[in-house]
């Protein structure tokens, strides 16, 4: 005998699901989050056939497709290109809003990298200023190596 389940109404429960997992930054990325982590220096890498130098690292040059292997050290100094103040406290900003996200220049990069600018008050926040960046004090090996970037 089978029961009757018609006319039953259906209970939807919302959730989510966590999925742990680690991954393999790559050996680009993993020589650039090192030197972070164990030199507190910001490493760019060079394309030896356009010239162009990234930060952060790109194995493989998007301008003209050549391999890179030229490493070298940019900054610590830069400047900030473009920035955004985010003011509503969303899951993926950990920090408490306002938050200014920038784009940084280092000395010597032809690519801009994003990170946080560290101000007390973010309408000082300025395309053009010089900045330098914060390390943390304890370092893992991750982007988070540097808190962010504060005036110079
Ligand atoms: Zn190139």
């Amino acid at each position: 005998m089978c029961a009757d389940l018609s006319g039953i109404e259906p209970v939807i429960y919302k959730s989510g699901i966590n999925v742990p997992y680690h991954w393999w930054a790559g050996d680009t990325a993993s020589a650039f989050l090192t030197a972070l982590r164990d030199r507190q220096t910001i490493t760019a890498i060079k394309c030896g056939s356009c010239g162009m130098v990234f930060v952060p690292p790109r194995k493989t040059c998007p301008q003209c497709f050549t391999p890179n292997t030229q490493w070298l050290e940019v900054g610590p100094l830069g400047t900030v290109t473009a920035f955004t103040v985010a003011r509503k406290q969303l899951a993926a900003i950990k920090d408490t809003v306002p938050v200014v996200f920038a784009l940084v220049k280092l000395d010597g990069a032809s690519t801009s990298m994003l990170h946080k600018l560290l101000l007390q008050n973010p309408s000082l926040a300025k395309a053009g200023m010089r900045v330098k960046p914060r390390f943390a004090q304890d370092r893992t090996g991750t982007i988070l190596d540097i808190q962010g970037f504060e005036p110079a």
